[in-house]
């Protein structure tokens, strides 16, 4: 089944009112003049939603948020609710991305808990899994991210079709070393085998490979056939090679 690509921004905790402005303007930009071959969302700063919803409306990107609570509403000072987020138009949002797991202790089973909270309401997960450099030099890569994914499979049941998953490994996130097309295809198999041995209405969710990914490697990783897409630091920050990856969906 051929899927339809997906390349989501990850713009973690940068930006701002005047600088958002211009990097949208100029993707907007760039979308108009090529007409995407895939979905394009961007993941951003929980302050700016607002500011971004409104310059988004009517166009083709969507929106997303970087993390949420696993608690459906109360005294959780610092929060922000799945409600929330539904509420300013979200339709993805990143749970378990690595620097939550490492600097914020959100262990598999809170992943699971934030997914369950954002379906209930009708946001996309994309659940984030990947190994350290140690686990994969130990020979560990597909037990851990299948106890990862694992994880948020059992808790959610048949509604694991409606999740996204994304394969970062820690050690290419943010570093400049990419996984190569060979090493995420053969991570991304054995995700989507899981995903297809736990719910076969699961088999086809979407895959997507982060970790370093920019304008000159992201063809050769997005034409393996389990990679449905891209998850983008960095370069998702610069409109020019945002769009360049965009583009590169084109020939697929
Ligand atoms: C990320 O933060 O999800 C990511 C993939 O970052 P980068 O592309 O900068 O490695």
């Amino acid at each position: 089944m051929k899927r339809q690509k997906f390349i989501a921004g990850n713009w973690k905790m940068n930006g701002g009112l005047q600088a958002n402005a211009e990097l949208l303007s100029a993707i907007g930009e760039g979308l108009r003049a090529q007409a995407p071959a895939c979905r394009v969302a961007v993941a951003v700063p929980m302050p700016y939603l607002a500011q971004v919803r409104q310059l988004l409306a009517g166009g083709a990107i969507e929106l997303g948020a970087q993390d949420v609570s696993r608690h459906e509403k109360g005294a959780f000072t610092g929060e922000t609710s799945a409600a929330m987020l539904a509420e300013f138009g979200v339709r993805h949002c990143l749970v378990g991305h690595s620097e939550r797991r490492q600097y914020h202790g959100e262990a598999d089973a809170v992943v699971a808990a934030k997914a369950q909270r954002l379906l209930v309401h009708g946001i996309t997960p994309i659940v984030c899994v990947g190994e350290t450099l140690g686990e994969r030099e130990a020979g560990q890569t597909d037990a851990v991210v299948a106890r990862q994914l694992g994880a948020v499979l059992a808790l959610l049941g048949s509604d694991a079709a409606r999740i996204a998953v994304a394969y970062e490994p820690v050690w290419a996130i943010g570093t400049g070393r990419t996984a190569t097309p060979e090493q995420a295809q053969q991570v991304h198999a054995a995700l989507r085998a899981q995903l297809a041995g736990a719910q076969p209405g699961a088999a086809n969710v979407p895959l997507l490979y982060g970790g370093s990914m920019n304008a000159a490697n992201a063809a050769d990783l997005l034409a393996q056939p389990d990679i449905d897409g891209g998850l983008i630091g960095g370069a998702a920050l610069k409109a020019p090679d945002f769009l360049k990856i965009i583009g590169s969906t084109h020939d697929l």
